[in-house]
């Protein structure tokens, strides 16, 4: 059997895979060497998507209040409540929130059924947490959401500038064109990112730059390069819209020492970015969340691509402003219209626009105007006005800013219905219908990645039980609310085929988004192809009407100031983990990497506070409170904190960072503001801490604090409590022989259970004072080929024990990082590429290797967080 060329389901670089079936439920997995993203390679989450295949946790069958149902049943209900409510409330009492999880075909359909057929543009997709603000950006500078650069310009450029994007751990690939473009062509780095993450570390000029300060940077910058002369006069003349007062705007933001003070960087840091920019026009700005999740998110997007307007550097290899984006196929949510404020083929919503999708889907209502974007739909369902919520593919109880109210909205909504491939998700117990989708391996369909890349996910596995696509529960639908023709589709090949129709519907050129020659192809061999070809703007014409691209003036805001809430709270993704861990938190491997929430703060800010490391800390904002596990870290700016947004009240009974942010919003792009939230922190003293290793998953613990990762066998649960940690853990402790080690006096608590073979089914540790064994020795005892003895596991170790790896660095070799340093010291390392050769570590994914670069440098910067 040959191999399915798939791609990966996890960011927005879109690595193309190459995965071979073994068995039912297996694959093999490896990068596809022809696919142009990638060619090739993968990092860590993409490597080992075969740990996820697996049908645990899934939902298989439609369900009506909890109760399995047939699909007839739930699809009846679901068209019968919509039209109720439409009838009785208007089409704008109801809504869609979906995903940029969901395929291109996915997310046509439901597009094509809210603004053609119920009437309503109530359609927004959780992209509009993610890079709403860079669309509002394109959209306002060249008239059209369109990303001007491709990955190839990364390879050619002679100078790349990362801003709020830490690349190294969440677009890996992208990462290592970075890095080779530095090692074969001497390209310069500069990361501005008010933390020193992996990505920074790397830099040859590192901005640790104040959080929200973005705009007066660039604006410096802009301001600097038209003195110097390096702005491009000609190309502005002949090109650019420049509006009246852009230049006074500009230099507004004033001199080089009132930059330097509102951005917290030195002059010479700041002469230093200027020298580079000045000498090097093959230029790229990578732009990620920290410049989108901010509420100046789309003045930010625009500070950058005036940047490159005024220089000229765009349209032509090795330059141009790049947006990455976040989610698999968040652009191809963006060609369809999944957006609230698009209406699909990158159409806005004026009256020709309007009329234009009208006539093509002969639709029968068209709303007149754009609908309500993330926040504002679950305000206006927490006020009534939105009575029905079809959510696919997506998690607003976790994700949402202010989620707590969020969740007060889905308790509040008459009617919730979720489409997902999980059985128990924080948003799924809400809904009243629960319907099954199709999971990656299963699905059939397209994504576009971040150059504007269109490749197939193709399935490997037939569909469990009785799950379905999207785009055929969204049809269902629509038929059965009585739009039978628009919506009878037999495939996802008729879906796209339609799709590219519509882009080239009386399309004379006017929308760079243009698919006609992909109209009727041959969907299943489908190459991948990038559409606006590699430079979109190389022919120096913008979707504008006067076919010149925009300049925009924007202006620093003020920085808020701490109040109450003195300290600035970031947050973001871990290394090998992807959103709520649905799907990479079913591989032990990519699990080891952080097996809880931590907040990291600045040792000195912890000294001040009272922290210690591994100390456990409430965070609390004026939305919402949680606790995390500290970890210190001296990459943290002083009076700064971060915090990942992975854990759920599936996994965790804490670390719920969707609770803290404000829902503030980008005035433009309604992207929330998530970077920098305003918080107070403080100790919290739990009476016992713990860890359980158990082959079972257990109910929710009830303990003060807990969170909960899978291992190679079973789970690891880590634990803190009030009261007699015996008592808040009994629900977890399952039956059979028990060996018990109970010392009330020193508060200590251990207890192994074992099967009727004197393995271990599950084992707690618990201590007053917070002294426990190391886990790994324990987690793999549930997968030891010799049982051990009842005397070791209450030690928590063997008669010999093992050498402590320390955490886990190389995910892929199961190298920790201790192993790591002491080959480096022995074997006289000097560079990843020896580490490599001598214990294989950074060999496979490559995802370890700026940690790797790290641990190479002198000790004393490696004393806290590690990988
Ligand atoms: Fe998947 Fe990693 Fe590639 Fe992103 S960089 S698409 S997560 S393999």
């Amino acid at each position: 059997m040959s191999a399915v060329r798939t791609t990966c389901p996890y960011c927005g670089v879109g690595c193309g895979i190459a995965a071979m079936p073994e068995g039912e439920r297996a694959v093999r997995i490896a990068g596809d060497q022809a696919h142009p993203a990638n060619r090739g390679r993968l990092c860590s989450k993409g490597t080992h998507l075969g740990e996820t295949v697996g049908l645990g946790g899934r939902l298989l069958h439609p369900q009506v209040r909890g109760r399995n149902v047939r699909w007839d049943r739930a699809l009846d209900l679901v068209a019968r409540t919509f039209a109720r409510t439409i009838a009785e409330h208007g089409p704008d009492s109801v809504a869609f929130y979906v995903s940029g999880q969901l395929l291109t075909e996915d997310y046509y359909v439901a597009n094509k059924l809210m603004k053609g057929f119920i009437g309503s543009a109530n359609i927004d997709t959780n992209s509009r947490l993610c890079m709403s603000s860079a669309v509002a950006a394109h959209v306002r500078a060249f008239g059209e959401d369109v990303v001007p650069t491709c990955y190839d310009d990364i390879d050619e450029a002679e100078l790349i500038l990362l801003v709020g994007s830490n690349t190294a751990w969440c677009h890996p690939i992208v990462w290592q064109r970075i890095e080779a473009a530095r090692e074969k062509r001497g390209a310069r780095l500069v990361v501005i990112d008010p933390r020193r993450t992996e990505t920074a570390e790397r830099a040859d000029l590192r901005l640790a730059i104040r959080p929200g300060s973005d705009i007066a940077l660039f604006n410096g910058l802009l301001a600097e390069m038209m003195r110097l002369g390096v702005a491009d006069a000609d190309f502005l003349e002949r090109h650019v819209e420049v509006p009246e007062g852009f230049w006074a705007q500009v230099s507004a933001e004033g001199s080089l020492d009132r930059v330097s003070q509102t951005c917290d960087l030195s002059v010479s840091q700041l002469c230093s970015l200027f020298a580079l920019f000045a000498a090097h026009p093959k230029t790229v700005t990578l732009f990620s969340q920290g410049a989108n999740q901010s509420v100046q998110g789309t003045d930010n997007g625009n500070a950058i691509i005036n940047l490159h307007l005024a220089t000229g550097r765009i349209g032509r290899p090795g330059m141009g402003p790049f947006s990455i984006t976040g989610q698999p196929n968040a652009m191809g949510g963006r060609e369809v219209g999944g957006l609230a404020t698009s209406l699909a083929a990158h159409m806005g919503f004026s009256p020709e626009e309007i009329d234009r999708v009208r006539r093509f889907w002969s639709a029968p209502s068209m709303p007149a105007s754009p609908g309500l974007k993330a926040v504002d739909m679950f305000e206006a369902m927490h006020s009534g006005r939105i009575r029905a919520l079809w959510v696919m593919a997506t998690n607003p109880a976790v994700s949402m800013p202010d989620a707590g109210r969020v969740r007060e909205a889905l308790a509040r909504c008459p009617f919730v219905v979720t489409s997902d491939v999980m059985a128990d998700t924080d948003t799924g117990r809400f809904a009243h219908v629960r319907l099954p989708a199709l999971a990656w391996g299963e699905k059939d369909g397209t994504v576009t990645n971040s150059e504007r890349l269109i490749s197939r996910q193709r399935p490997i596995f037939a569909p469990p039980g009785e799950a379905k696509p999207d785009w055929w529960i969204v049809s269902e639908v629509g038929r059965r609310m009585g739009f039978h023709e628009a919506f009878d589709y037999r495939s996802p090949a008729a879906i796209f085929s339609e799709h590219a129709r519509l882009t080239a519907f009386e399309n004379d050129g006017g929308r760079k988004l243009d698919l006609r020659d992909w109209v009727g192809r041959d969907y299943d061999g489908m190459e991948p192809h990038r559409w606006g070809g590699d430079r979109p703007f190389a022919d120096l014409s913008f979707p504008t009407p006067s076919r010149r691209a925009r300049l925009v003036a924007v202006a620093q805001r003020p920085l808020e100031a701490g109040g109450d809430f003195p300290i600035i709270l970031n947050s973001g993704r871990y290394r090998d983990q992807w959103h709520t861990m649905t799907r990479t938190g079913l591989s032990p491997r990519l699990s080891q990497h952080r097996r809880e929430p931590l907040i990291e703060m600045h040792p000195a800010d912890a000294e001040e506070w009272g922290i210690a490391d591994g100390d456990i800390a409430a965070v609390e904002t004026a939305r919402g409170r949680t606790l995390f596990r500290a970890a210190l870290h001296e990459g943290q700016r002083r009076g700064e904190t971060f915090v990942p947004i992975h854990w759920t009240d599936v996994t965790a009974g804490g670390g719920r960072t969707g609770l803290l942010p404000p829902a503030a919003v980008d005035p433009v792009s309604g992207q929330p503001g998530f970077k920098a939230t305003r918080a107070r922190i403080s100790r919290v003293d739990p009476a016992w801490r713990g860890f359980l290793v158990t082959r079972d998953e257990t109910p929710a613990p009830s303990c003060l604090w807990w969170a909960r990762v899978r291992v190679a066998g079973g789970w690891l649960y880590e634990l803190a409590g009030t009261g007699d940690a015996l008592a808040e853990t009994a629900n977890l402790i399952a039956a059979g022989q028990r060996a018990e080690a109970i010392d009330a006096h020193r508060g200590s608590t251990r207890i192994a259970v074992l099967d009727g073979e004197g393995r271990v089914r599950c084992a707690l540790y618990a201590s007053r004072s917070g002294d426990l064994p190391p886990r790994d020795w324990i987690i793999a005892q549930l997968q030891a080929a010799e049982p051990s003895t009842p005397i070791a596991l209450l030690a928590g170790r063997p008669a010999v024990p093992p050498p402590d790896r320390g955490p886990i660095v190389c995910a892929c070799f199961d190298l920790g990082m201790k192993t790591i340093l002491s080959a480096i010291a022995r074997q006289r390392l000097t560079s990843v590429q020896a580490v490599g050769a001598a214990i294989g570590a950074g060999t496979n994914c490559g995802s370890c290797r700026p940690a790797l670069a790290r641990l190479l440098e002198p000790a004393e910067e490696n004393r806290h967080v590690a990988g």
